[in-house]
């Protein structure tokens, strides 16, 4: 047997073992913005990295370092740093690695704000951006086999749940020399761990699931030592710093990431799977779901479940969706997800608001969608809500 703990066991307590203060069993919040010596040998010392301790808060802070420490763990990882965001997470973590003359491969279905520095930023640098179909796996091919700098992934995706090979194409990456980045959060450190598929770095919106409780914004990055490093030594003069109260809620809410999850993954698929049968619903997508394109893909590399998302399409388009989401009582109808509440959101007038119908049909996106964040409800009772909520649609 082996003594590494399990992931629920890390949730708890990995980077808490040490108490910061006066044995408390929870961790502090520090707010001090900056840190004192005993003296300047001590401060040219820690400014140095010879000595442990903190300087100031824009770079590193003792609360923050717990909530880097348990992601790290989490994600089996070298080195972890954070951010005030999950943008903030993905836009550093982009302008570190890439320059005028290099090339990032990447999905066409990436999250709406990483889209956006790919079409607008990175080109205006002189960056050299290749999108492909996300479940075109031959074109991805063809693009990292001319050669790039960065593979830029995300699995499952928003709102349609397409999963991404990460082990094929992060292999493929990595014979041309090229790191590949890896958005987790939608599966999360419990279900999928991109590190171990080849990945060199997986990035969170820790505002999602890592919280779990839609209170606190935060991002997070783990991975490869090296180049880890080089991110936060961007970021600190970036300054797009976790703030220590959200860390703290972060970490709060990450003790119950194992249960959340597990509870998630269980609901959604037994709604995703009593949905498929439900006469107004068109098609349903979950990874879970044999019917899905990548089902094969989704079962090797998401071990711990198939995530808490899922999508369904109304046959009524989006005359039926602005019918039913405001008759449902146990879903926020809200930008989020990830939450411990169950959120509902159509890209029309979320993700994807700011695209025209014809846009997001060509995107694969209908009118009549609905992205669904299962919470922790009790599934019967998340099922009774659907129920009499589309029932509606059927006697009309
Ligand atoms: C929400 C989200 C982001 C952005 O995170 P913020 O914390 O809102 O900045 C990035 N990627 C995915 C998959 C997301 O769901």
């Amino acid at each position: 047997m082996s003594d590494t703990p399990k992931r629920a066991t890390q949730a708890v307590w990995a980077g808490e073992e040490r108490s910061l203060i006066q044995h408390a069993t929870q961790v502090p919040v520090v707010k001090s913005v900056a840190f004192s010596y005993d003296d300047l040998d001590h401060w040219r010392d820690v400014a140095l990295g010879d000595a442990p301790g903190h300087i100031y808060g824009r770079n590193t802070n003792p609360t923050v370092d717990v909530f880097e420490e348990k992601v790290r763990i989490l994600e089996g990882a070298e080195a972890a740093t954070s951010f005030a965001t999950g943008m903030a997470a993905i836009s550093n973590v982009l302008l570190t690695f890439l320059r005028p003359g290099l090339r990032v491969v990447s999905i066409k279905d990436s999250y709406g704000g990483t889209s956006k520095i790919f079409l607008e930023d990175l080109p205006a640098f002189g960056v050299d951006v290749t999108l492909c179909d996300t479940l075109d796996v031959d074109a991805l091919e063809r693009e990292i086999d001319r050669g790039l700098d960065l593979l830029y992934l995300e699995s499952p995706t928003n709102p349609t749940v397409k999963i991404v090979d990460i082990e094929r194409l992060a292999g493929k990456a990595r014979e041309r020399g090229a790191i590949t980045v890896v958005d987790n959060t939608f599966a999360t450190p419990i279900n999928q761990h991109p590190l171990e598929l080849g990945a060199d770095l997986v990035l969170h919106s820790a505002t999602k699931f890592l919280g779990g409780h839609a209170d606190a914004l935060g991002g997070v990055l783990a991975g490869r030592a090296d180049l880890v490093e080089r991110v936060f030594a961007r970021r600190e003069i970036h300054g797009a710093t976790l703030h220590p109260e959200a860390a703290y809620l972060l970490l709060r809410g990450m003790k119950t990431l194992a249960l959340r999850v597990e509870r998630q993954n269980a609901s959604a698929l037994a709604l995703a799977q009593w949905l498929q049968t439900h006469p107004a619903v068109a098609n349903v997508h979950y990874p879970g779901l044999p019917s899905h394109p990548n089902h094969d893909v989704a079962v090797r590399q998401m071990p711990g479940g198939f995530g808490a998302m899922f999508s369904f399409e109304l046959h009524g388009g989006f005359d039926a969706v602005r019918e039913v989401l405001p008759r449902l009582r146990f879903a926020h109808c809200a930008a989020n997800l990830g939450a411990v509440e169950t959120t509902v959101a159509p890209p029309r007038t979320g993700s994807h608001v700011e695209l025209t119908t014809e846009q997001r049909a060509a995107l694969g996106i209908p009118e009549g969608l609905i992205r669904y964040s299962t919470g922790i409800e009790d599934v019967a009772d998340l099922m009774a809500d659907l129920e009499q909520a589309l029932a509606s649609l059927t006697t009309a």
